[in-house]
């Protein structure tokens, strides 16, 4: 019997697992929306893991545990800091599940295994890459020298609170004016419906935005926050170029072009890089969590190009929730 995986995107709206063959064909697929605090994640995550072992049993035997998390991660020790939106502080979760599974477990950043995943998928042949994953929240991953960088405590690439506005919004963070206050789609629809704005979803916002005087400021104010964090993250970084991944990258252009225009304008002594839509959408954490610990680069990128083509067929208006 052949070898499968078990991959696991833990996200502040929704947890999705997929479990793999050793092709990268898609045995069993979960999604649950997340319920809040403390343990009853762990728990979802416990009931989640369990069906997708007895799917994937069938053909194949369970090797490894993926799982991407929103949040501080130490993956060396398998324990996840902080994770604000799921209720997680200083989590034991490879600990927890290895004793429940049996089977190695490797937890990390969602960002950084986004970044894998796109880094594996799009350009296999390295080159500075910084991935921007929008979604609930905003985050970033830098890779150099092929591989992401964690930063000295795991907590490098907390992009969406880099300060966008000075003495601006409130943020869940605790400081004002962060980039995920104005950018992150969560607070595109919050800052929409506080301004008695009709539309109920993200993409309603994006369509409504030449008609729509509440959704071109809120459009507007989220680009003009993401582009003042890209601007800072250039200036430090130099990446080749900029993927922006999650829900809010299927906005496509309608989200890139201004963007682009605003870093052209802003950035006076250097050329903007690229920056570029996520050809994963939604998916990239997923399909990196697939590919974690996966040794042999030849084998990842069969893998990624496979999960990819089954997952495409799954995007939809309600990713970019
Ligand atoms: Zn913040």
């Amino acid at each position: 019997m052949s070898v499968g995986v078990i991959a696991v995107d833990i996200g502040g709206t929704s947890i999705k697992a997929i479990a793999v063959d050793a092709l990268g064909d898609i045995a069993h697929e979960v999604r649950v929306p997340t319920a809040g605090g403390g343990r009853q994640p762990l728990r979802q995550l416990d009931a989640v893991l369990r069906e997708s072992r007895e799917a994937l049993e069938e053909t194949s035997t369970l090797a490894r545990i993926g799982i991407a998390v929103p949040g501080l991660v130490d993956t060396a020790a398998g324990i996840v800091r902080l994770a604000a939106n799921l209720g997680w502080r200083d989590v034991t979760v490879r600990h927890q599940l290895e004793d429940a599974f049996s089977v190695p477990v490797i937890v990390d950043n969602d960002a950084r295994v986004g970044a894998l995943a796109e880094r594996i998928w799009s350009w296999p042949d390295g080159g500075d890459l910084a991935f921007v994953p929008i979604g609930t929240g905003v985050s970033a991953s830098h890779s150099a020298f092929g591989r992401a960088v964690e930063g000295a405590t795991g907590a490098a690439g907390e992009f969406g609170h880099l300060r966008a506005v000075v003495g601006g919004e409130l943020c869940t963070c605790g400081n004002r004016g962060c980039v995920e206050a104005y950018a992150s789609a969560a607070n595109i629809l919050a800052r929409y419906r506080a301004r008695g704005g009709s539309a109920q979803t993200v993409p309603a916002i994006v369509a409504a935005r030449t008609s729509d005087a509440i959704a071109a400021q809120v459009w507007e104010d989220a680009v003009t926050a993401l582009s003042a964090g890209l601007l800072s993250l250039i200036t430090l970084l130099d990446p080749s170029r900029i993927i922006i991944g999650g829900g809010l990258s299927l906005a496509g252009d309608a989200l890139l072009d201004p963007v682009r225009t605003r870093l052209a304008a802003d950035l006076a002594w250097r050329p903007v890089p690229p920056v570029l839509a996520s050809a994963l959408g939604a998916h990239s954490a997923l399909v990196g969590a697939a590919l974690q610990g996966e040794a042999d680069v030849d084998a990842a990128r069969s893998i990624a190009q496979r999960l990819a083509d089954q997952l495409s067929a799954h995007v939809d208006a309600t990713a970019a929730r």
